[in-house]
């Protein structure tokens, strides 16, 4: 279905997840959930001097939604809000085929740009990206 490197990336999150787990208050927690597939990501995540200090997800689902919420995690923490926006609007191009990814901005993330021929599956690569969009909308 995919280019076998993307495949290959995509499974690696899905088994080895980064920032999986759940972080101690005070946190802003939002879920978020794709019924199409029956993907659940949750964040949680730390605001501090307008950066996300920290960030983690837990949930379940297809690997496609828990590798793309690893690759968020792993991409936007540290990140200022400013740049974690430009990040999430970047990578929902790509994957919805309006753009092409930037491999040296996205690293593993460019991997996602697979399910653009698969309109089903661009809800489970989107569901964390829009997730963490609705977090910093309801934080500030
Ligand atoms: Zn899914």
């Amino acid at each position: 279905m995919f280019d076998e490197l993307y495949q290959e990336i995509i499974l690696d999150h899905y088994r080895h997840p980064r920032g999986r787990g759940e972080l101690e208050p005070p946190k802003i927690t939002q879920e978020g959930f794709n019924p199409s597939c029956g993907d659940e990501v949750i964040l949680d995540l730390r605001l501090e001097d307008g950066r996300i200090s920290d960030i983690r997800f837990h949930g379940r689902g297809c690997s496609i939604s828990q590798a793309s919420a690893s690759m968020m995690t792993e991409a936007v923490k540290g990140k200022t809000l400013a740049e974690a926006h430009a990040l999430i609007q970047q990578v929902l191009a790509m994957v919805k085929g309006e753009a092409e990814g930037d491999p040296d901005a996205l690293g593993d993330i460019v991997a996602l740009a697979g399910v653009r021929n698969f309109p089903v599956r661009v809800k489970c690569a989107t569901l964390a990206w829009h997730t963490l969009e609705e977090a910093l909308r309801s934080a500030t």
